[in-house]
C-alpha cells in the first residue's frame, strides 16, 4: 500500500472501530509503520472522524515532521515497535470488556486470560498485564518496553489493551479478538467454566505458530 493509501486504511478501521463501539470520543489510537517512520492518529482526535491528509507522519526518531501533533500515548506504539521488529501496525483502546477486565484484582500478569478459545490463543497469545501509571507517563512506557519483546498483547492496568500486529488489519484483528475474549471472560465469571486443557493449548501453539 502507498502511504497515502495507509492513511485512508486507518480513517476506514478508525470509523469501523467508533461505529461498533470499541472507541468513543477521542479515546484509542492507530500507527502504521512506514519505510522511514510512523503514521500516528493525531491527539485528541476521534477515531470516528479522522482526517486522512490530518494524520501525523512521525521520521524514524518519532519526530514530527507533517500533519496534526501525534497522540500523547505516541510513546506506547513507539516501545511496541522497538521491541517488535516484525511489528507493521499498532492498535490501542479503551474498549469497555478489556478495560474492565484491566481493573480485576488478582490477574495473572504473565498470561491474564484463562484458555477459553481456540482464537483467543490464536491471535492474542498470553496477554500481558502492565502496572498503572498515568496517561503519558514515561515509566507507562518502560513497563510496556519490558513486556513487548514476549508479548503482542499488552493490557495497561485501568486503562484499556495496546496489540502489535504484522499489518494494520492484523492489529486490528487481534484487539478485536482480544475484547471479545474479555467479554466472555467477565460473562464466565463464577460460572463452572470447561477451559481448553495444557495440551489444547500447546497443541494449537504448535499447529498456528507464527
Ligand atoms: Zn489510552
Amino acid at each position: 500500500m502507498t502511504e497515502n493509501q495507509l492513511r485512508d486504511h486507518i480513517a476506514a478501521l478508525g470509523k469501523s472501530l467508533y461505529d461498533r463501539g470499541l472507541a468513543h470520543g477521542s479515546a484509542g489510537n492507530i500507527s502504521v509503520k512506514l519505510t522511514d517512520g510512523w503514521l500516528m492518529t493525531p491527539t485528541n482526535s476521534c477515531l470516528g472522524r479522522l482526517d486522512p491528509a490530518r494524520i501525523s507522519r512521525l521520521d524514524s526518531s518519532g519526530k514530527i515532521i507533517s500533519g496534526d501533533k501525534p497522540s500523547k500515548e505516541t510513546f506506547l506504539h513507539i516501545s511496541m515497535y522497538e521491541e517488535r521488529a516484525t511489528a507493521g501496525a499498532v492498535v490501542h483502546l479503551h474498549s469497555v470488556h478489556a478495560v474492565a477486565v484491566s481493573c480485576m484484582d488478582g490477574l495473572n500478569a504473565e498470561d491474564v486470560f484463562p484458555p477459553i478459545t481456540a482464537y483467543a490463543i490464536m491471535q492474542v497469545g498470553k496477554l500481558a498485564l502492565a502496572p498503572y501509571y498515568p496517561p503519558g507517563d514515561e515509566s507507562l512506557a518502560q513497563a510496556v518496553r519490558k513486556l513487548a519483546g514476549k508479548h503482542h498483547s499488552v493490557l495497561l492496568a485501568n486503562h484499556g489493551p495496546v496489540v502489535a500486529g504484522s499489518s494494520l488489519d492484523a492489529a486490528v484483528n487481534a484487539i478485536e479478538e482480544l475484547e471479545q475474549t474479555a467479554k466472555l471472560y467477565l460473562l464466565l465469571q463464577g460460572k463452572p467454566t470447561r477451559f481448553l486443557t495444557p495440551s489444547q493449548v500447546a497443541d494449537l501453539n504448535q499447529r498456528f505458530a507464527s
